[in-house]
């Protein structure tokens, strides 16, 4: 096949042969790109006032979302490009049909030395023990309050409890580490900051402050909403000292601390005060098959054609590595100004 415009750019700027063995999956700022995060699915059963309208929403047709074999191949794919660690994400990604199946497939991939979870946690509860049989440990669930009629009105949906339930079980199953990951918003939630944050006092979790984005297609965010992670770690920092933790290689950008003495951590992550573009090692695969070098760029890569249109791992292959390459260097303005993206951060993953 002749290769497009594209591609003859893409080999000359690469400087490799499709399928040539990867000196390094480093992008052109020498980032090192390991960490895939899959986003298996639009769909979610709740409705967060910050990600999804309520009704309206424009999902993606089934047969335009990746299938698990297609995904898995993929992910096979991705490894000879430098990838080792995968994070499963959505929309929701325990709503998708045969979900279990699919994350046993993906286990058994060799030389895949992390996979991991981000969920909601509303179908956790009936799901922990099988996810735990699979061999994965590493959960996130995002939690936004603890207050039952908040989480409803954030939410939409009435299951605090079940995600509570489902949280309790995966500490019953001795999921670790769990992290609890609750988006920051002025006005809506930041005063129960030190509420989450005692919850690593006595609980083994790792609790995640994340700075609401400007990212999305309806999102609502607004600079009255907005609250740094700095001026949450100076709240916490109240309820005793905060211990600065070690960041493995694998880590993702999160400042991570422990309250002296607690079980659990506490962590920071500022993607809009002071976004992590130096050390990010993150690509996203969307539900629907585009690569994404970054949360705040819609540069995206078509891997769905080209694996749908029979093009072998070698063409797959230099795909993957052209979006590492592409990564933007950094959030331009983007991190800062609100601004429309081409899709949900449902589709995309967070
Ligand atoms: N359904 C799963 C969940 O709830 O974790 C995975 C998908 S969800 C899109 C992933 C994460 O993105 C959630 O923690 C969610 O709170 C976060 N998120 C969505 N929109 C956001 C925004 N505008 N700013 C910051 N985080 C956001």
């Amino acid at each position: 096949m002749i290769p497009s415009k594209n591609m003859t750019k893409t080999l000359v700027d690469l400087d490799e042969e499709p399928g040539a063995p990867l000196r390094r999956p480093e992008d052109r700022r020498s980032r090192t790109v390991n960490y895939l995060r899959l986003s298996i699915t639009d769909r979610c059963n709740l409705r967060c006032r910050y990600c999804m309208p309520d009704e309206g929403m424009d999902f993606v047709p089934h047969e335009e979302i990746l299938s698990y074999e297609e995904i898995l191949h993929l992910v096979g794919v991705s490894i000879g490009s430098g990838i080792r660690k995968v994070r499963l994400t959505g929309g929701e990604p325990l709503v998708r049909k045969n979900f279990l199946s699919f994350l046993e497939r993906l286990a058994g991939i060799e030389d895949l030395e992390e996979i991991s979870l981000t969920t909601n946690g509303v179908l956790l509860k009936e799901h922990a023990a099988a996810i735990r049989q699979c061999g994965i440990c590493r959960i996130n669930v995002s939690l936004d309050s603890l207050k039952p009629e908040r989480f409803f009105s954030i939410t939409r949906r009435d299951v605090f409890h079940r995600v509570l339930e489902g949280i309790e079980e995966a500490e019953r199953l001795n999921f670790h580490p769990i992290k609890i990951n609750v988006v920051a918003m002025k006005g809506i939630n930041d005063d129960e900051v030190l509420d989450f944050a005692r919850l690593s006092l006595e609980r083994p979790f790792h609790v995640r402050f994340i700075e609401f984005m400007p990212v999305g297609k309806n999102n609502a965010w607004s600079p009255e909403r907005f609250i740094t992670a700095g001026e949450i770690y100076s709240r916490i920092k109240t309820l005793g000292e905060l211990e600065p933790m070690e960041h493995g290689a694998m880590d993702g950008p999160a400042e991570r601390f422990k309250i002296r003495g607690a079980r659990g951590e506490v962590g920071f992550i500022s993607p809009v005060s002071n976004h992590f573009c130096d050390t990010c090692n993150r690509l996203r695969l969307t539900a629907e098959g585009k690569l994404r070098g970054c949360l705040f760029s819609d540069h995206e890569i078509d891997v769905k054609t080209p694996l749908r249109e029979g093009r072998g791992d070698d063409h797959l292959s230099l795909l993957l590595r052209r979006a590492i390459q592409e990564k933007p260097d950094g959030p331009g303005r983007a991190a800062s100004t609100p601004r429309k993206c081409i899709r949900q951060m449902s589709a995309i993953g967070g």
